[in-house]
């Protein structure tokens, strides 16, 4: 038994074997075939087996994640059996006399460089569809086993270096009861995801990887950010008990779902959710959320191969407001870069992506694709309550031009005859440092303010929010953070605006009662936060916290700050 420390990034405890989820390294060499028929016959082979693989994904996909990404593996198997791939493959076996998976490797290099460079989307896709089955077929060749997370079927720990976002979205919550990772933070989108799905997870730990074998016992315990490798019995029963005590307390906040969220002296708050799909309004409804403070719409561009039409969205976003009965939610537009990557956009690797060409910034510059978007959300506006956000707003300018294009598109819909709603509210993320600062310059401007702490932590300390190695400095209450804050919200109310907040800090237990006095008006979070933080809230006094505004604000370190507010708050 050994036990490794990280990042509890989703609460709870998962106790199951591990399921190692790696890229395979796969390395191609040129050799010379001793026999070309038999070559070729281990070529079919591959290719026979790839096929009946690639038929149970599609199969898997079609019942557990919809039509749209079943396609994905049937224009793959379209792939392994066009001749015009095959054949030249089975001729260089034959003329030069080598390997199978070389000839397959320059053949499929040769065509994805070519519909690569083609000006046509359409082949670009097929480009990656070859890259993607010549992966597959070439690890049948070497013997190398390719990991397929969608297709788990009994129940597991994930063990992985990092998970993307879209790995992520892909786990089966059925059969994947929690994971652990070598780095990320609380932060990063696959911990966020892990939150919204009730998937435990332990991110951050190092050494994961290195140390836990497949099919191993493991215990991920999402609370304290503890990883268990092989344990003991007694260990196993002290965390069976620990699971049982959690869900015993999660069944006391579940009382708590039909209440109104109100302070000790009656004041109200509204305690709202961040969402990724629109699979996740239930867990909000179910959560007793009284709104969606954040639906980041870039989910919806992600785990595919292509931009989602106009149409997807706007009946994504549909379903969303209705589903969300008239209750507000705001819209964030596309906020791509970062850790959340679009490989279908092409676009060049950056030294520093959370600094780079990324959100508002790109929609600025490919308004195709904002367009695209904001008419979606136009159209949809009539079926609920919607507020639209634009994210890493850094100047007034890009303000203005954003919310001059929005308008732009919802004039020309009228003009077409389409319903547009007339009471949709316009606003910003606060995440980065300037934007903050120049509050009151944009009070003026905006609607509103919901305040992204997770980038905003990370640009005002100079800290990546995916490194674990400077998380140190990753710092929610330190004081430069709670007076940016505090500037954010005053500068609202000044202009009788409201102020929100989406980051992660909005559901810690620690900043809560700090937000409070600060006078936040709405906290967003992860939906499995709300009901905890409704039982916090209802113990608070928001005169008490408002009281000790001040005082906090001229506090000297993290560390002072955390010690006020538990000596002061938590009993
Ligand atoms: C934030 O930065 O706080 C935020 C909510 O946006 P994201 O986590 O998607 O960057
Ligand atoms: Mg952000």
């Amino acid at each position: 038994m050994s036990k490794l420390s990280g990042i509890g990034a989703s609460a709870g405890i998962a106790i199951a074997k591990a399921y190692r989820l790696e890229e395979p390294v796969l390395t191609v060499e040129k050799k010379a075939a001793a026999d070309t028929a038999a070559e070729s016959a281990r070529f079919d082979e591959a290719i026979a087996k790839s096929k009946i693989e690639l038929e149970k994904i599609k199969e898997h996909a079609l019942k557990e994640l919809g039509k749209d990404k079943a396609d994905i593996f049937a224009a793959h198997l379209l792939v392994l059996s066009d001749p015009e791939l095959l054949n030249p493959v089975k001729d260089k076996i034959q003329s030069e006399n080598v390997n199978a998976e070389f000839a397959l490797k320059e053949t499929s290099d040769m065509f994805v460089s070519m519909f690569e460079s083609m000006d046509n989307e359409y082949m670009k896709e097929r480009a990656a569809d070859i890259r993607d089955v010549t992966k597959r077929v070439i690890a049948h060749l070497l013997g190398v086993e390719i990991p397929n997370p969608s297709m788990i079927s009994e129940e597991v720990v994930i063990i992985a270096e990092d998970l993307t976002p879209s790995d992520t979205a892909q786990l089966n919550r059925q059969f994947v009861k929690g994971f652990t990772t070598d780095i990320g933070g609380r932060t990063s989108h696959s911990a966020i995801m892990a939150r919204s799905m009730e998937i435990p997870a332990v991110v951050g730990t190092k050494e994961a990887t290195s140390s836990i074998k497949n099919g191993t016992l493991v215990i991920v315990d999402g609370l304290d950010g503890d990883v268990i490798i092989d344990p003991s019995k007694e260990t196993i029963a002290a965390y069976v008990d620990k699971k049982e005590k959690y869900d015993l307390q999660k069944a006391e906040w579940a009382k708590l779902v039909n209440e109104p969220t109100v302070t000790k002296d009656s004041q109200h708050v509204e305690l709202a959710a961040n969402i990724g799909t629109p699979k996740d309004v239930k867990g909000v409804l179910e959560n007793g959320g009284e709104a969606v403070g954040l639906y980041r719409t870039e989910f919806l561009y992600m785990g595919r191969d292509q931009l989602p039409t106009e149409e997807e969205q706007f009946e994504a976003y549909k379903s969303v407001l209705s589903d969300m009965k008239g209750k507000p939610v705001v819209v964030r537009t596309l906020d791509i870069g970062g850790d959340k990557e679009l490989p279908y956009l092409k676009l060049p690797k950056e030294m520093n992506p959370f600094l780079g060409f990324r959100a508002i910034r790109l929609c600025l510059e490919e308004q195709d694709i904002f367009r695209t978007q904001l008419r979606a959300l136009l159209r949809a506006s009539t079926f609920g309550n919607l507020k639209i956000m634009f994210p890493m707003i850094a100047t007034v300018a890009e303000f203005r031009q954003a919310k001059a294009i929005l308008l732009e598109e919802k004039q020309k819909l009228q003009d077409s005859g389409a319903e547009v709603s007339d009471s949709i509210e316009i606003g910003i993320m606060v995440e980065i440092p300037s934007t903050a600062v120049m509050a009151d310059v944009f009070a003026k401007e905006v609607d509103f303010f919901s305040i992204g702490t997770n980038d905003l932590i990370q640009y005002t300390m100079a800290a990546d929010r995916m490194n674990e190695r400077v998380s140190y400095l990753y710092q929610p209450y330190n004081p430069a953070i709670l007076r940016l804050v505090s500037l954010v919200i005053e500068a609202a109310h000044k202009e009788g605006k409201w102020a929100g907040m989406c980051g992660e800090m909005a559901g810690d237990p620690l900043a809560i009662p700090l937000l409070l006095g600060l006078g936040l008006d709405e906290f967003s979070m992860s939906a499995t936060s709300i009901l905890p933080a409704r039982s916090q809230l209802k113990q608070l006094s928001k005169e008490e916290a408002v009281s000790f505004k001040e005082k906090v604000l001229s506090m000297s370190t993290t560390e002072e700050v955390v010690s006020f507010v538990k000596e002061t708050f938590m009993v």
